[in-house]
């Protein structure tokens, strides 16, 4: 059996594990982060973060946990049927997120300063685009894809506090606000917003077994074709020529995978 699994190391007994809330763990160690990675012909798991691949290809498993990142993401967005869902930033998180988003009944806008990542996440089968020119432009395509409404949902994945400042601009009142943008940078906002617009803002943290489960199942009924994200593919021999081939093409490359 081909599988995939969880690689969030959780220590079992903090406040957060007690309560299930395992993605919390307060001294979480990710795989590749905090401990050793995969980058190896053979690991060790625990059985219980082992799950069942479904058929599906390795390099399309070897997916499975950035696209849990964004369906996390989405879950606690909560986004319902016909929720209108703006997702800042094209990057692979961002995409999975839409991607989610859209599975799950939103009606999807994503937002990038690239019109190369934009016309990707188009070719994802995301219809909806915004490029984000400027401040001013953005919330003028806000405002008129919304009809003035603004969105119920707006998804901050780029890392940029600016972008999440955008997202208290572009969200409707009582809009539900989610960072799964990483930053060393910090925000500079009126943060009466929040009570203004009686916003609901949420952090999204790594992922939970059901999120492995539920995106698996998506990706093996055909709802996301996670094969439009990997950009290259080498063998793990070639592993510093594809660093540097990463580092020269940022902006090009999405998700590159080693075979081993
Ligand atoms: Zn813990």
């Amino acid at each position: 059996m081909i599988v995939t699994c969880n690689p969030y190391f959780n220590c079992g007994s903090c406040y957060s594990c007690r309560r299930g809330l395992v993605n919390c763990c307060t001294h979480n160690e990710t795989m590749g982060v905090q401990r050793e990675g995969a980058f190896a012909e053979y690991i060790s798991m625990p059985y219980e973060r082992i799950y069942d691949g479904q058929g599906l290809e390795p390099r399309i498993l070897s997916l499975i946990e950035p696209f849990c990142i964004s369906s996390h993401a989405v879950n606690r967005a909560d986004v319902r049927e016909g929720d209108r869902v703006l997702v800042m930033g094209s990057g692979t998180i961002g995409l999975l997120a839409a991607v989610a988003a859209a599975i799950r009944g939103g009606e999807v806008y994503i937002s990038d300063i690239s019109e190369e990542k934009l016309a990707f996440a188009e070719k994802m089968g995301i219809r909806h685009t915004i490029l984000n020119r400027s401040k001013e432009a953005l919330l003028e395509a806000v405002s008129q894809a919304t009809d003035g409404d603004y969105f119920d949902v707006c998804i901050e994945a780029t890392g940029v506090p600016e972008a999440f400042v955008d997202c208290i601009d572009a969200a409707a009142f009582q809009g539900r606000i989610v960072d799964v943008g990483v930053s060393k940078r910090n925000a500079d906002f009126r943060y009466t917003e929040i009570q203004r617009k009686e916003l609901n803002i949420m952090g999204s943290r790594a992922a939970l077994k059901t999120d492995f489960l539920q995106t698996i199942q998506w990706v093996k009924e055909g709802k996301a074709d996670l094969s439009r994200i990997i950009s290259r593919e080498y063998p793990m021999e070639k592993a510093e020529e594809a660093f540097k081939d990463l580092d020269a093409n940022s902006s090009e490359i999405l998700k590159m995978i080693f075979k081993f």
